[in-house]
């Protein structure tokens, strides 16, 4: 299979008409090995219009969930990201591409081991992998100019909140258990700026903060 033009095609069938427009978003999309954050068995799926399985019953995002979620955080290469939920580690490698470091946690331990040892083969030296609760952010490396949670949320958490900069950003799907909406928060001081954007369905964030077990 050649996996470049799978995932031109994926660009161009699943992205650029559906509004996606940034171009280090694109390039990323079109640089970043999807398949190989994946199991063997479904690599032939990898630029699919869809999640897949990765284990433990979590998922690898969509392509297209991936950029767009991207695209809101206007990443302009000097950023220092958090990722809640790590999964497959895809999400963090887009983000390398495009931000300046990437601090991602994952609750799985073994879904977090397999993520690192992938974006290490593939040579991301500026992604770094952590497990715990994501609902309570990382306030030892805080603050972040971008937090990006891709797990479905009762909201986003006063926690995660505090350890945005101001100026900063925040993406994530915030929604019932079983149907989010993107929504976007940009920090003005002690306020926050909503935007709400497409619908989606995540697995769900759980911890202290998100939902439970
Ligand atoms: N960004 C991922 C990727 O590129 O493959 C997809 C993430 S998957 C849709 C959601 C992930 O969030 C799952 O791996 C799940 O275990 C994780 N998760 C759920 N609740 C969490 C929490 N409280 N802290 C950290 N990770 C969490």
């Amino acid at each position: 299979m050649d996996f470049a033009e799978a995932r031109r095609l994926m660009v161009e069938t699943q992205l650029i008409p559906r509004g996606i427009r940034d171009e280090r978003v694109i390039n990323a999309m079109l640089k970043v090995p999807r398949h190989l954050f994946v199991n063997e068995a479904i690599r032939y799926r990898a630029y699919d219009d869809s999640a897949l399985p990765i284990g433990e019953g979590q998922t690898i995002s969509q392509p297209y969930m991936v950029a767009v979620m991207t695209e809101l955080l206007e990443l302009s290469g000097n950023e220092k990201v958090l990722e809640v939920g790590t999964g497959s580690g895809y999400q963090a490698a887009i983000l390398a591409e495009l931000a300046k470091e990437v601090y991602s946690i994952e609750r799985f331990e073994d879904i977090a081991r397999q993520a690192e040892q992938i974006l290490r083969e593939i040579g991301y030296d500026n992604v770094y992998i952590f497990v715990g609760d994501g609902t309570e952010g990382l306030p030892e490396h805080a603050p972040f100019d971008r937090i990006i949670i891709t797990a479905g949320t009762p909201n986003v958490p006063e926690t995660l909140k505090n350890q945005v900069s101001d100026g900063g950003i925040i993406v994530a799907p915030v929604g019932s258990r079983f149907s989010q909406q993107l929504v976007k928060l940009r920090k003005h001081g002690k306020t926050f700026k909503e935007e709400y954007h497409t619908p989606c369905v995540f697995v769900p964030l759980i911890g202290k903060y998100g939902w439970k077990e």
